[in-house]
């Protein structure tokens, strides 16, 4: 037995037999790939593979280290990604093995109008490469699919044959201090300076880091002048960056920089459902806006949470539905909404609907102030943790049997009318996408 196989023997001593019989035992150990330093194991799934990077990748380092006395990085990756890269006889590809990820593809990509400017670049420039914007810079907030789409350009040039290297800065970094110290700098720069297409993920982590910014200069400039295609990605605006060498700053800027926003309502839902079809998780239409409207505009979310309802529900034997669906989001949704207040939620309903705030607080019975009331109640309830007494004293009713009839009145409504339906949806949106 290997050490791997022992590790996950002692993880079934730890779990029950359920859990070790749904997930870990599909998980395969890969002796040759790993090493003193990482564990490399197989999952056969990307929900398998979520799965056990959430609840048991701690564990099974913590058992790593028992048995081999060291810290080891536990990998969980999927099986047939590594299959197919192993397949591709091409050496050079495998020689410049960029690890992009096969399913960040632009079919894979959802269109909306928070991304269609900066999808249409990148899809651009995948078709022209070198000759349309050089560099590519895209910028914009955590999980809005900024790596995504540059991977999408980048297996599109891989698979034409292209060399191709995907970086993040810290790698890039890594490589060069390690060059150095081995005396090869020979060697780092005949690889960057001679691939193809250059793509360099969170550039904003080059801020005051000369050195690197020095070396990333020339890089830039061998490979601009050759006309190879290079793409950029960062949470900034170069301007915005700062702590970069104004001739890096000005260089970002030559040829796009496109920004993307975060997802409406309609986008996170086309994302949802492409996740469930990749996934292979059946979801209502009930459920799938649930959670589109829950959720933050971090589509990295997403993934997380399908996996995780995929594994309650088998764990459980229970089919998923919009209940079972909220028990589940619970737990993320506390986290993500700690800080929502009544008050914010107040506040936005009030200016959407065009009412003051204190309005919404005050005893008016006007069609309009009614209405904004319930929606305020109705989401304060979905979204905080604020009890029904606390709701009763902030709106200025009663007592908790006004609250609790004011959200099952809500419920008909929502029930029966539809707009009503998607007036709470748009602006729970709204709301979320604001913490
Ligand atoms: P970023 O690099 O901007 O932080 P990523 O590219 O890593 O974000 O995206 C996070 C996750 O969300 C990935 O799983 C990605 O596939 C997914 N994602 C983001 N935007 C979209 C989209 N428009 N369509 C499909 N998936 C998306
Ligand atoms: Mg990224």
């Amino acid at each position: 037995m290997n050490i791997g196989q022992e590790v996950l023997k002692a993880l079934k001593e730890e779990i029950s037999e359920l859990e070790y019989n749904r997930y870990i035992r599909h998980l395969s150990y890969d002796i040759k790939k790993s090493t003193g330093d990482a564990a490399i194991f197989y999952a056969p799934n990307a929900l398998v593979v979520n799965w056990i990077k959430n609840k048991y990748r701690e564990k099974i380092a913590h058992l790593f280290e028992i048995k081999n006395g060291s810290k080891v990085n536990i990998k969980i990756t999927l099986k047939n990604t590594i299959e197919k890269r192993k397949t591709k006889k091409n050496v050079e590809v495998k020689q410049n093995s960029s690890l992009l990820n096969p399913s960040h593809s632009f079919d894979n990509f959802m269109v909306g109008g928070s991304n269609q400017f900066a999808y249409a670049a990148v899809k651009s420039v995948s078709e022209n490469a070198g000759k349309v914007y050089n560099p590519l810079f895209i910028y914009g907030g955590v999980g809005l699919g900024k790596t995504h789409l540059m991977q999408a350009a980048g297996n599109v040039f891989q698979n034409e044959g292209k060399v191709v290297i995907y970086t993040t800065v810290e790698q890039f970094l890594n490589d060069f201090i390690r060059h150095v110290r081995n005396k090869t700098m020979e060697r780092f720069q005949e690889k960057y300076r001679k691939c193809d297409v250059l793509l360099i993920d969170d550039i904003q982590f080059l801020s005051n880091k000369e050195g690197i910014q020095e070396e990333f200069f020339h890089t830039f400039e061998a490979l601009k002048g050759a006309g190879k295609q290079i793409i950029l990605t960062a949470d900034k605006h170069p301007k915005k960056i700062g702590g970069l060498e104004a001739r890096l700053q000005s260089r970002f800027e030559w040829g796009l920089v496109a920004d993307i926003q975060p997802p409406e309502l309609e986008t996170k839902i086309a994302i949802i459902k492409k996740k469930c079809e990749i996934n292979k998780v059946k979801l209502s239409e009930d459920i799938v806006n649930y959670i589109a409207t829950v959720i933050d505009s971090n589509v990295r979310e997403i993934e997380g949470i399908l996996s995780k309802l995929h594994a309650y529900s088998q764990l459980m034997h229970v089919d998923i539905d919009l209940d079972f669906t909220k028990n589940v989001l619970k737990d993320q949704m506390n986290e993500n909404r700690a800080n929502l207040t009544m008050e914010t939620i107040t506040q936005i309903v009030a200016k959407d609907l065009n009412i003051k705030p204190s309005e919404i607080r005050s005893k008016g019975r006007s069609k309009n102030i009614v209405y904004a009331r319930r929606i305020s109640i109705y989401i304060c309830r979905e979204l905080t943790q604020n009890t029904m007494p606390q709701l009763a004293q902030y709106f200025g009713m009663k007592d908790h049997t006004a609250i609790s009839h004011t959200i099952k009145k809500i419920n008909s409504l929502i029930k029966d009318d539809e707009d009503f339906k998607v007036k709470i949806d748009e602006l729970t949106n709204k709301i979320t996408s604001s913490s």
